[in-house]
């Protein structure tokens, strides 16, 4: 995370309504989601929808009639995009849930794990506002803290019996093979819809300099997650894992350390907003996510999780509103740790997602960890024995899957 981040979780990377595709977005392919007709009741398609639209926005959209479900353009339902036909009774067995483990001992034997460690790092930590340094110390890179994390979470899957897959091996390299020169009218477009003001009164060389950061940024936040999706697309995991470090956030006078504002938050897939869902491609991918039932798996999990972080390092919860990275999102239910959105990743990559937002690099104590960098054993930092951070983080994620994939729902 970062202060960039705040700011495009508050505006969606979206166009105006005129357009009816998200940017970069393809057009949707509706006939995939063919294979699901006829496989959930009326009751079963309706019980889905809070998760994706607790607003009801999507209803807006949609024509339940005479066992079928229309789904349209615009809210004055002239244009269709795709319809399903309803099952009159449920299916014997339905539902995609978890179930319990054959293998006690490796209670992940059989499963397909996929890791994201988030940001692409090194010669572009700078440009994805990731990194920084305090008072001359070492440079921290949020992307590299992020594949630390995921080489200690492999092992402990793998040890697990799980089989897993990364969607980005290497740390500074991009998955996508595009940069930000080519994403010179979108970059153009988006200026204007999020920043007109600052734009239309900046001189040419500051307005040059703008939309230099929005080609950069439509490279990075979406040009890259869409290169990565494509690959998750391939891999068809049964769960997906994007792994962040948080920032408390700083000033253009630049970062400083702050004392314990450690919290945490943990996604899941759903929460789209009224706005978003003027695009058809938002339209698309929330379908195509209720139809294949994964939100039960995504919030098992992330709520096994997050009974892991209170364990081990019981941070607090974000509170609603408080930061800027749960102001667009929804509370899910049990635990307050966990909240639904539509984020980039999780509506794009297949399957279940769950998006980790671990502890703040610029909290005090957790920069001290940090820098420590990863060793066996324990270290004395600020008067009291720590374990490597990344491997402690590692273990939380772990045991939180293992937990959710070993008590089955009753
Ligand atoms: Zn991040």
């Amino acid at each position: 995370m970062g202060v960039a981040q705040g700011v495009l979780l508050l505006a969606p990377l979206v166009f105006p309504a005129s357009a009816k595709l998200s940017t970069l977005a393809e057009e949707p392919e509706w006939r995939l989601l063919d294979k699901y007709q006829g496989t959930l009741t009326v009751t079963e398609f309706q019980e889905r929808i809070p998760v994706f639209s607790s607003d009801g926005a999507l209803n807006q959209y949609l024509t339940v009639s005479d066992g079928r479900v229309e789904i349209f353009s615009d809210k004055g339902k002239t244009a269709k995009l795709w319809e399903l036909r309803l099952a009159a009774k449920p299916a014997d067995g339905a539902g995609k849930s978890i179930r319990a483990p054959a293998d006690r001992e490796r209670p992940l034997t059989g499963l397909r794990i996929c890791l994201d460690p988030g940001h692409i790092g090194g010669e572009w930590a700078d440009m994805e506002e990731r990194h920084f340094r305090i008072r001359g110390g070492p440079w921290v890179d949020e992307a590299a803290l992020n594949f630390e994390t995921c080489r200690w979470i492999e092992r402990g899957l793998r040890a697990a019996g799980a089989e897993v897959l990364w969607v980005k091996r290497e740390l500074g390299v991009p998955v996508t093979d595009r940069r930000p020169a080519d994403f010179v009218p979108q970059a153009i477009k988006m200026m204007w819809r999020v920043d007109a003001k600052k734009a239309s009164r900046s001189a040419a060389n500051a307005q040059l300099k703008l939309l230099r950061w929005y080609e950069e940024l439509i490279f990075y936040r979406v040009a890259e997650i869409q290169a990565r999706a494509e690959i998750a697309r391939d891999l068809q995991p049964d769960l997906t894992l994007c792994i962040h470090y948080n920032a408390f956030g700083w000033s253009k006078r630049g970062p400083k350390l702050h004392q314990n504002v450690n919290r945490i938050v943990i996604f899941t897939h759903g929460g789209y907003l009224a706005s978003e869902l003027e695009y058809d491609d938002m339209k698309f991918h929330l379908l195509q996510k209720l139809l294949a039932a994964d939100s039960d798996t995504e919030r098992r999990v992330a709520e096994a999780v997050a009974r892991q972080v209170v364990n081990v390092w019981n941070y607090p919860p974000e509170r609603p509103g408080e930061s800027p990275l749960t102001v667009t999102a929804t509370p899910l239910g049990k635990t307050p740790y966990v909240w639904s959105r539509n984020l980039l990743a999780n509506r794009l990559y297949p399957g279940p997602v769950v998006f980790v937002e671990g502890p703040f690099m610029d909290d005090a104590l957790t920069y001290q960890r940090i820098i420590a960098g990863d060793y066996d054993g324990e270290r004395t930092i600020a008067g009291r024995k720590y374990r490597s951070l990344y491997r402690e983080y590692a273990e939380i994620v772990v045991q939180g899957v293992i937990d959710a994939y070993r008590q089955p729902p009753p």
